[in-house]
């Protein structure tokens, strides 16, 4: 399995429907990955996290891609941009 194997869409989609954490909106990865593998089955972490980073990469998420918080959110739901790992951060 690879990184085009997971629709951009379901992984959007995935991060919109885990529950929220707090104001900010952020989903943990451990929600977001639960919700993607109700849709499309099991996918491996590190495939996980290199589709997020590709995600964020191209704006249609916000969050973490390094992993070191590993939280995301809707690209339209950036309430605490401050705390959003950026490439160029
Ligand atoms: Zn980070
Ligand atoms: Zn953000």
């Amino acid at each position: 399995m690879q990184c085009k194997d997971i629709p951009d869409a379901v992984f959007v989609a995935a991060v919109r429907n885990a529950p929220a954490t707090s104001s900010a909106r952020w989903r943990t990865r451990w929600d977001v990955a639960e919700a993607l593998e109700a849709a499309i089955g099991p996918i491996p972490d590190n495939l996980f996290m290199a589709k997020a980073r590709r995600l964020i990469a191209r704006g249609l998420i916000g969050g973490c891609p390094c992993g070191c918080r590993g939280d995301f959110h809707p690209a339209d739901e950036c309430y605490d941009p401050e705390r959003c790992c950026r490439p160029t951060a």
